[in-house]
């Protein structure tokens, strides 16, 4: 990408983003984006509709010969609309809270399309999941044993099971490796089998989740491996959870996982594994980032440009309050002027409003920034507003979907009787 306003528009053309250049202005799921800013202002979040059908049907088309599930990983993107839309299309539930259990029965999910995989929750909250007819994933040897007391065979598990395998983005998102916190070490394989025995609990399903943004299909193929082993010594299984991790492109030379070979190779041994059992198992994925985060940009309007003695800065109306994950993973979201498509780059560090350092992206080329300027960070759909807060006591933004050629606004900007709300004010 160096320099003239085509390069811009032909970044955006090698990504599976929305946002697109027409007829001189920008556009979103079809829509002008200044259409979309003048319905629910800035900043808000817009999410297209057609990407998170288009992942869902890549992912079906990719294990069209397996018997496929797929578990949306709804911590991503939690807006009562898109999980219906996605339920629409087919997808389950994977929750990580009672309160996203509760969500999604709430958006019309029956108990046995959820599965509830918590980690370090009360054992009151797995009753109440028990209760509520939800699949539950039991994460810890001390949660199987309370289990097996209070249920014996009654209610089938799924046992969520640590591989090992380092993989991830970051170590902040990886979470099958040795000093991870999540799962049972597969290394306690016998003592589960002890417990499973003792209280004749009945194991229906296996599961890892090793991580966020897995590159290789290599390691996926491994933790198969794994499950596909352990699953020998379960012969109530009915699904194999793969979990998720897929990584999708942040810019358009970003490798990603290579869901079609993996659907191909992961296809073939799951057929070989299923010809030895009377009952064949699933297939189960729970893709959170992968659904939904190329559905999504956040648009920010330009309070100020301020040049120091080093940089020029950009700064929004906008922080990380609203888009943590750069300053929390170091994340690349990126971002384009969408105000000013013939102005000439130049090269901006992208801030935010909140009292501590709240950067964007440093040193990125943009057409030429100027006050008022709408700025769109692109691959917002996952992590973005779910990780919104009130810091610095700022309402969290608007949420709008494209449905089909249609903006709906699914999220009014929040007031400052919304954050008083909860507050109970004594005399003191
Ligand atoms: C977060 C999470 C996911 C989704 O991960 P992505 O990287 O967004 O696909 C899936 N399963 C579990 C158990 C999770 O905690």
């Amino acid at each position: 990408m160096c320099g003239g306003a085509g390069s811009f528009a032909a970044f955006l053309e090698r990504m599976n983003t929305s946002l697109e250049l027409r007829d001189g202005r920008y556009h979103f799921g079809g829509l002008p984006v200044d259409d979309l800013v003048r319905m629910a202002g800035t900043p808000v979040y817009v999410y297209d509709s057609a990407i998170m059908e288009r992942q869902v049907k890549r992912l079906k088309d990719a294990f069209a010969d397996s018997p496929l599930r797929i578990m949306y990983a709804c911590k991503a993107l939690t807006n009562i609309n898109v999980l219906r839309l996605l339920r629409s299309y087919g997808t389950g539930l994977d929750t990580v809270s009672i309160q996203e259990v509760e969500l999604g029965l709430r958006a019309g999910f029956a108990p046995e399309e959820i599965l509830f995989t918590p980690n370090m929750v009360a054992f009151d909250e797995l009753k109440r999941a028990v209760e509520l007819g939800v699949h539950v994933n039991i994460d810890s040897i001390a949660m199987l044993e309370h289990f097996g007391h209070a249920y014996g065979g009654k209610v089938p598990v799924c046992v969520r099971l640590n591989p090992h395998i380092m993989a991830g983005g970051n170590e902040r998102i990886s979470t099958g490796h040795i000093d991870s916190k999540f799962g049972i070490s597969v290394h306690q394989l016998r003592h589960v089998e002890r417990i499973v025995k003792g209280s004749g609990i009945r194991v229906n399903g296996l599961h890892m989740h090793t991580g966020s943004d897995i590159l290789d299909a290599e390691v996926f193929l491994q933790g198969a491996e794994i499950l596909f082993e352990v699953a020998e010594h379960f012969p109530h299984l009915e699904f194999l959870d793969l979990g998720s991790g897929f990584k999708v492109p942040y810019k358009p030379d970003d490798i990603s996982t290579d869901i079609e070979e993996l659907g191909t190779q992961l296809g073939a041994r799951l057929k070989r594994f299923n010809a030895g059992r009377a009952k064949p198992v699933e297939l189960w994925f729970e893709p959170g980032k992968f659904l939904v985060s190329e559905s999504g940009v956040f648009l920010a309007t330009v309070n100020l440009v301020k040049h120091t003695t080093a940089t020029v800065f950009a700064g929004v109306d906008s922080g990380l309050n609203h888009l943590i994950r750069p300053m929390l993973y170091g994340s690349y979201h990126h971002i384009v002027n969408v105000s000013n498509p013939q102005g000439r780059p130049r090269i901006y560090t992208v801030v935010g409003y909140i009292c501590e350092t709240d950067t964007f992206g440093w040193d990125r080329k943009l057409e030429e920034v100027r006050e008022g300027d709408v700025l769109a960070f692109l691959n917002a759909g996952a992590y973005g507003f779910a990780m919104a807060s009130n810091y610095n006591s700022r309402p969290r933004p608007a949420e709008i979907l494209v449905h089909q050629g249609r903006a709906h606004l699914i999220r009014r900007r929040e007031t400052l009787e919304d954050q008083l709300t909860a507050q109970v004010e004594v005399t003191l």
